[in-house]
């Protein structure tokens, strides 16, 4: 299959259509958001839904995310809109922000990986949202990379990943958010927090009181645990290298990466005063700037070949949960304090 790139930022009219046209048709579609590139197919079109397993390489149980454009879109994919998630869409749609709720009979089990539950996201990238109203219908959309490698953050990624597989990518340019989306379930009470993300626990808490933080945000999941987010359980955002996150002052992680010969993943400007090879990846005090930088960094690390890297840890706060939630990840969980 020969894959065709349109660029939306220059033929506007054009990408629209041919999304639009391959999505109606039943085809997968890279397309960009704010968050990071998803690969998105008709939501109640069971056979173009399983093209994107077929694509990615997903194992069939971990669920997709269900995107719409308005507010009206939720309620025939859901059994009852909750009255926080009223509250949290009010407040935060469109945003990185994804609400779990009962299905409606709408959704397939192939779109939400035989669970009673269905993730919906109203996505904040304009570019997402005329694609959505271009073709009428929810889109189905896990990121658009292969099963287990960094989400891609632009079309260039995507197109490294599924040439040859999909027939139409979207070019956006670079995604703004750079990490995926916070995933929340109010399938329960209080509502959990699955995947920390753009929306942080913080602003969520202030706005609808407790939120329970699942284990598996900060936790490897123990062999043979229930996941409450499948997609806990899979190896995720992990490059080729080796990467250990090292917690402890910049001195004494300056010179185990000099004496060791690694590659070290460290924050902006560090690199200077570092003699050894180096990639960074964001502001120190900047959970959204290391977010926006975090997976091309890792990407990064691959093309110049690095093997041993020595990553410099985030702080927790704010979006440094998710840009923390990453890493440990794509580090395999390797995490040494000093
Ligand atoms: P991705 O689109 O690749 O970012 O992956 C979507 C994430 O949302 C995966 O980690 C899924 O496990 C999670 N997810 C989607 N639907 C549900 C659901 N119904 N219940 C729990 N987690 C979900
Ligand atoms: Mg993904």
């Amino acid at each position: 299959m020969k894959t065709e790139v349109i660029n939306i930022t220059t033929e506007y009219e054009r990408a629209l259509e041919e999304a639009s046209k391959c999505l109606k048709n039943g085809e997968v579609v890279g397309i960009p958001t704010e968050t990071v590139y998803g690969l998105a197919a008709n939501a109640f079109d069971e056979d173009a839904v399983r093209k994107i397993f077929v694509a990615k390489g997903r194992p069939s149980d971990n669920p997709l995310i269900v995107h719409i454009a308005k507010l009206e879109d939720l309620a025939p994919l859901v059994e009852e809109i909750p009255e926080k998630v009223k509250i949290m869409a009010e407040k935060f749609w469109p945003a990185a922000l994804t609400m779990i709720m009962k299905k409606s009979d709408k959704i397939s089990n192939v779109v939400s990986g035989n669970l009673p539950t269905v993730a919906v996201r109203m996505p904040k990238s304009d570019y997402a949202r005329a694609i959505i109203e271009a073709c009428g219908l929810p889109l189905a959309a896990p990121s658009a990379n292969l099963s287990g490698s960094p989400s891609p953050t632009n079309a260039k990624y995507v197109y490294d990943d599924m040439n040859g597989r999909i027939p139409l990518i979207i070019d956006g340019g670079n995604c703004e958010i750079g990490v995926e989306s916070t995933v929340i379930s109010f399938a329960e009470n209080p509502p959990r927090l699955l995947r920390p993300g753009g929306v942080t626990l913080e602003e969520m808490t202030e706005l609808i009181g407790e939120i329970v933080v699942d284990d598996a945000v900060l936790n490897k999941l123990e062999e043979g645990a229930t996941a409450s987010s499948p997609g806990m359980k899979y190896k995720h955002y992990a490059p080729s290298a080796d990467i250990t996150i090292i917690k402890s002052d910049f001195d004494t992680f300056k010179s185990l990466c000099e004496s060791e010969n690694a590659t070290a993943l460290c924050f902006d400007g560090e690199e200077k005063s570092l003699s050894c090879p180096a990639v960074t990846y964001g502001d120190i005090n900047d959970g959204f700037s290391q977010s926006a930088r975090l997976f091309d960094a890792l990407r990064e690390l691959d093309e110049m070949g690095a093997t041993k890297v020595y990553a410099r840890c985030p702080d927790t706060k704010g979006m440094g949960l998710a840009v923390y939630n990453r890493l440990i990840r794509a580090s395999g969980f390797k995490i040494k304090v000093i």
